[in-house]
């Protein structure tokens, strides 16, 4: 039995068992997490994260250039956004800063200015980010809490669409991918902050806060 990291649920219950790594899945949100003491020492996590950085640039600078194009559709308002959980090169970042509006970008690894942290965005961008998360309660309500009234989520991550295969399923082999989602876990998720929730094509998930509503945080 294990603490649910997501909504701290213990009714949890064993999954899958590899050579490696305990699986545990939660009755309550259905999020499916690895086992705590598998979680890899953080400076070989670093270490991956800097051999995979160089590798997933493309795709990032794609998600985040697409994410800000579609905020600024319709608006003549300057926008803040924040990249959060993978650094974007600095080429990248100053074309989509070039415009009138501005994204910042926040890494606990390679850019750690947690400054970032207490300001609020118009849209954040969390791109294969939230498989990494330990604590995945905390991480959603500092995103819940960084995020303006209207403002927008976008995630990209593997969703969990099939539990029977499981032991199949590629994605979960990365030591350093500790929590998985499935599509009622987001559902969880939305329900408990209020927010809206869209599933979109190639694992883009969009969540949106109400306008003019206090976030109400899950004190579970
Ligand atoms: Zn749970």
């Amino acid at each position: 039995m294990r603490r649910c990291p997501l909504c701290h649920n213990t009714q949890t219950w064993l999954f899958h068992r590899n050579k490696k790594r305990d699986v545990y899945t939660c009755n309550h949100c259905n999020l499916v997490f690895s086992d705590a003491s598998a979680h890899l020492p953080p400076q070989v996590e670093k270490l991956r994260y800097q051999q995979s950085c160089q590798k997933k640039q493309s795709a990032l600078s794609q998600f985040m250039f697409n994410l800000s194009a579609q905020c600024q559709q319709g608006t003549t308002s300057p926008l803040s956004g924040l990249n959060f959980g993978r650094v974007l090169q600095t080429s990248s970042l100053s074309k989509i800063n070039s415009q009138q509006h501005s994204m910042v970008q926040y890494d606990p690894f390679f850019a750690p200015d947690h400054e970032l942290l207490k300001r609020h965005y118009d849209y954040i961008g969390c791109y294969q980010v939230f498989e990494h998360f330990r604590s995945p309660f905390k991480e959603w309500a500092l995103l819940s809490s960084m995020l303006k009234p209207g403002g927008w989520l976008a995630i990209n991550t593997k969703l969990l669409t099939d539990l029977s295969s499981f032991d199949r399923w590629h994605h979960k082999n990365n030591p350093t991918h500790v929590s998985f989602y499935q599509h009622s876990t987001f559902e969880f998720l939305a329900e408990q902050t209020g927010f809206k929730l869209s599933f979109a094509p190639n694992d883009l998930i969009l969540v949106q806060k109400p306008s003019g509503s206090d976030i109400k945080r899950s004190q579970s």
